[in-house]
């Protein structure tokens, strides 16, 4: 029982044990790549010796990160100035599955050390595009303790970086990668690399004319480096740099010479000669010429040994200058051979323009001007090619300026035409639009004018037969359906006065009051209607028939012969009185009297308005009457030459009568 709640227990513990297993190796991992870093660093001035605890390292710790060993070794070789060694180990490394970026730091490492700066820097491009993968920003520190982030390698890719961007003269960008590497060394609480990039930021801000900010960098250096007098050595010529640049001489001094104790002190003889060789620069440039020759022979057995190229440069130049100011000649030429040799191998025309200059001032101080002379010339050939690749260059980028100037230009020409067009257009369509609908408001106006003319004429139209029918309605009898005596008026007024032509028939009902008196007046009524029906359907269609009154009817025959005249008269008379006419109280027996006349009246035929020719017709019905009723009387003749003679007549008709002035025709009803 108790064996298995152990063995349950023990189930339990497994995964923590499992956890803190794997915290364990990567802790273990943490502290190896702290110690092969301190033998990389510990490197640069003591290679053989790092070599050596590399070994003894890799054989206690055999499971340890291959890669990691592998990476320290090719960097210990590029300290030495193996590089062919170096460059195998690059090989190995890009032949493991996870060494290709680690390769390619490797070799931008190489690079840096011959001096090829362009070529390192793009291969520390390339190798950080992997390497920066597993190091953003945001949580650094915790990707560095999971080991997610290889700082160390980050960082070195970056040096490479900062000094090809610095050499080329971009601080801007060359201060930004310093403060990236900076915050990668902090985060991996690395003090040395974190001292180095200080040192850097340094120079980099008394370069960018900030002294301020050039001492705060140098105290934050001072303050990393407090422990490790190696990197404090390269801290303090880091001050004797910002010094030198400031022109303080004293502090330059003061400054390599700190560093030079504590280079001695750390047992770092490369740092220790790099010290050498700056002091011998300041010696030279200080009027201490044979100082500047006992530093830099000095230092130069370990730069050899070291083969650093480009500090062998600086110091072959430094001592030839320093030996001419000295006027030993002899060996000042040995050594400019060897540093013309440097030169060409680690090509840098500005820096070898400012030798020459250097190497002619030296020379023409010490008397010898035909050697200054042609250093002189040298050195100006070479500036005037400086000169002349600069301003191509500056042409080149004025070139592309101007043309990014100009497709700018173009574009935005090509937008405003563009806008234009597209304002155009919407001008035009805002044109037409406007057009269409002032088109359609002219073809609605338009169809609006028509429909009004048409509902005005139309109008005008209802108006006339309306006042047609009220005329047509005022102008006729109700009684009788005949035109009244007002429609009589009105076609007499379209006759020309004086001008009355045609026949008059003025029929009047005989007795008719009886009528009334005896049968009603609906009876009346009847017989008006009947003999109005009679009188009609006697005539001819163009002749009118008018209720003159009561019981009076009017007969106008427009075109008519006198004789037949005479015969409408008697048919008249006949279709009335020869049928009884038919009343609610029975038949009755209807006759009528008539006057007529047809005018201009024979034989003058003088002019008459249709007035007298009524009166002339009514005259003749009152001798019908008066004569016996049922009978027509008409004016065959009236002898009258003249208007004044008829208006006699006319005032005594009886009288013009019994005389035969006037002639009647007389004819009998039924
Ligand atoms: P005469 O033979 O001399 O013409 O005698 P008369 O009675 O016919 O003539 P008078 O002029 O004396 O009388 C006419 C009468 O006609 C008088 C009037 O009351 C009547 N009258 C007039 N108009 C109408 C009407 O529309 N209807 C009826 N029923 N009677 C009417
Ligand atoms: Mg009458
Ligand atoms: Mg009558």
């Amino acid at each position: 029982m108790n064996r298995r709640l152990l063995v349950f227990l023990l189930s339990l513990c497994a995964p923590l044990l499992a956890q803190a297993e794997t915290r364990l190796a990567a802790a273990l991992d943490r502290e190896l790549d702290r110690e092969l870093s301190h033998l990389v660093a510990r490197a640069y001035d003591r290679p053989d010796a790092a070599l050596e605890a590399l070994q003894a390292l890799r054989q206690s710790r055999p499971a340890g990160n291959a890669l990691g060993f592998t990476l320290a070794e090719g960097q210990i070789l590029v300290h030495r100035g193996d590089i062919q060694g170096a460059e195998a180990i690059a090989g190995i490394l890009e032949g493991e599955p996870q060494g290709q970026a680690l390769g390619l730091l490797l070799r931008a490492l190489i690079a840096d050390r011959l001096g090829r700066r362009a070529e390192a820097a793009e291969l520390a491009r390339a190798s950080l595009q992997s390497l920066e993968a597993g190091c953003r920003d945001q949580g650094l520190a915790q990707a560095i303790e999971r080991g997610q982030c290889e700082f160390r390698a980050v960082w070195s890719a970056l040096r490479v970086l900062e000094r090809e961007q610095s050499a080329q003269g971009r601080l801007a960008e060359a201060e930004s990668i310093l403060r990236r590497s900076l915050a990668l060394a902090q985060a991996g609480a690395d003090r040395h690399l974190s001292a180095i990039s200080l040192n850097r930021l340094a120079v980099l801000s008394q370069d960018q004319d900030q002294p301020d900010a050039a001492r705060r960098w140098l105290i934050a250096a001072q303050e990393q480096a407090k422990e490790l007098p190696g990197t404090l050595a390269r801290v303090k010529q880091s001050e004797a740099i910002v010094a030198s640049k400031r022109g303080d001489a004293q502090g330059v001094l003061n400054g390599y010479e700190e560093a030079l104790a504590l280079a001695q002190q750390a047992d770092a003889p490369r740092t220790e000669a790099q010290i050498r060789v700056n002091l011998a620069d300041l010696h030279m440039h200080s009027g201490r010429p044979a100082l500047a020759v006992r530093e830099a022979r000095l230092a130069l057995p370990v730069v050899l040994a070291f083969k650093d190229l480009r500090l062998e440069r600086t110091l072959r130049h430094n001592l030839a200058v320093a030996l001419l100011l000295q006027r030993q000649f002899e060996a000042a030429r040995r050594e400019l051979v060897r540093a013309e040799q440097l030169a060409r191998e680690l090509p840098d025309p500005a820096r070898r323009a400012e030798e020459l200059r250097e190497i002619g001032h030296a020379w023409a101080s010490s008397g010898q001007a035909r050697e200054a002379i042609t250093v002189f010339h040298a050195e100006r050939e070479l500036s005037a090619q400086i000169h002349a690749s600069q301003r191509e260059a500056q042409m080149q980028q004025l070139q592309l300026k101007y043309d990014s100037e100009r497709k700018q230009r173009d574009l935005e020409l090509l937008t405003r035409e563009r806008s234009l067009k597209d304002q155009q257009l919407a001008n035009h369509a805002m044109a037409q639009g406007v057009g269409l609908a002032l088109a359609v408001l002219l073809g609605l106006s338009l169809v609006l004018v028509v429909v009004m003319l048409q509902r005005v004429r139309a109008a005008n139209r209802q108006l006339k037969a309306n006042q047609q029918l009220l005329r047509a309605q005022s102008e006729r009898d109700p009684l009788t359906d005949l035109a009244n005596r007002r429609h009589f008026l009105a076609v007499m007024q379209q006759q020309s006065e004086q001008l009355f032509a045609g026949g008059l028939l003025m029929i009047d009902i005989d007795h008719f009051k009886h009528v009334n008196d005896q049968h009603g007046h609906a009876a009346g009524d009847a017989v008006i209607r009947e003999v109005a029906q009679r009188i009609r359907s006697s005539v001819r269609d163009q002749d009118l028939v008018v209720r003159w009154g009561g019981e009076e009817f009017l007969v106008f025959t427009p075109n008519v012969e006198p004789a037949d005249l005479a015969r409408l008269a008697e048919r008249v008379l006949n279709s009335v009185g020869s049928q009884p006419v038919a009343t609610d109280n029975g038949p009755l027996r209807v006759t009528v009297s008539i006057g007529f006349a047809h005018f201009p009246l024979p034989p003058a035929k003088l002019r008459q308005h249709w007035e007298q020719a009524v009166n002339w017709a009514d005259m003749v019905l009152y001798t019908a009457k008066a004569q016996g009723r049922n009978q027509a009387v008409g004016l065959a003749a009236v002898d009258a030459r003249d208007a004044a003679v008829l208006s006699e007549i006319e005032a005594d008709f009886d009288a013009a009568c019994r005389s035969q002035r006037v002639r009647l025709q007389h004819i009998p009803g039924p």
